[in-house]
C-alpha cells in the first residue's frame, strides 16, 4: 500500500507504508466466500495499523510546531478519497458491483443509475450502514445466520468487515463525511475515457500542447 504526501516540503512522493498479505482461496466449503471475507478483514486490519495514530489524533489533536517557539493544536481530517476504480471501494468495505445499491454516496437503485433518480436519491446513512457492517461482521465471525448476512451485504452493497476509516473523527462523527468524501480524479477520468475513445497519440500530443499553451 502506498500513500502520497502533497503538503510537505520538497517533491510530492509516493511512500510504501505497508505490504498486504495475499489471501488465497482454499479448497473448503464456500471457499470463495470465506476467502472474500478474509481478504476484506486483512485489508481493514492493515489500514488500522497504518492510520491508528492519525485516527487517534483526529479526536484528541496533536501539537503542530508553528514558527520558532510556538505550537498549535491540529486535528487531522480526511476530506477526499479518490476512488477511480470500482475495486477501490474495498477501502470502505463496499462491494465493487453487482448489488442493489451500487453508489458509494446514495441509495439510488442500480436500474436508475443513469437516470435523474440519482439526483433525488436518499443519501447513505453513515451510522445505520456502520451498524449493518458490525452486524454482518459478527455473523461472519460466529458463522451464524448466513441468509441474514448475505442479505445485509447485498442490500447495502457492503462486505462483512468494518471500515477502519470510520474511526476518524468527521467521518463517523459529525458532519458524517464517510460517504461524501468519495470522489474521482476528474482529469484522470477525462483523459482515460477520451484516450480510450479516440485511442490516438496525436490527440494526446495536441491536448498536451493545448494545456501547455493554456498554462503559459
Ligand atoms: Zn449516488
Amino acid at each position: 500500500m502506498r500513500i502520497r504526501l502533497v503538503n510537505v516540503e520538497g517533491d510530492a512522493e509516493w511512500f510504501t507504508v505497508a505490504y498486504i498479505p495475499v489471501v488465497k482461496t482454499l479448497k473448503e466449503p464456500r471457499g470463495d466466500e470465506r476467502a472474500r471475507i478474509r481478504r476484506s478483514n486483512v485489508l481493514q486490519r492493515v489500514m488500522y495499523l497504518i492510520f491508528r495514530t492519525t485516527a487517534a489524533a483526529s479526536h484528541k489533536g496533536f501539537e503542530l510546531p508553528v514558527g520558532e517557539d510556538q505550537t498549535v493544536m491540529a486535528f487531522p481530517r480526511i476530506l477526499l478519497y479518490i476512488c477511480d476504480q470500482p475495486e477501490e471501494r474495498a477501502i470502505l468495505c463496499m462491494k465493487s458491483g453487482g448489488t442493489t445499491y451500487p453508489c458509494s454516496s446514495c441509495k439510488v437503485a442500480a436500474r436508475d443509475m443513469v437516470s435523474a433518480a440519482e439526483l433525488t436519491a436518499e443519501e447513505r446513512d453513515v451510522l445505520q450502514t456502520l451498524e449493518k457492517h458490525l452486524e454482518a461482521t459478527e455473523l461472519a465471525n460466529f458463522g451464524e445466520d448466513r441468509p441474514r448476512r448475505v442479505a445485509l451485504e447485498s442490500q447495502e452493497s457492503i462486505n462483512s468487515a468494518i471500515p477502519s476509516l470510520a474511526s476518524f473523527a468527521g467521518l463517523s462523527t459529525p458532519p458524517f463525511l464517510l460517504y461524501k468524501m468519495v470522489g474521482f480524479d476528474v482529469l484522470h477520468v477525462s483523459l482515460d475515457s477520451l484516450t480510450s475513445l479516440l485511442d490516438t497519440k496525436d490527440f494526446l500530443l495536441s491536448l498536451t500542447e493545448s494545456l501547455y499553451c493554456a498554462c503559459t
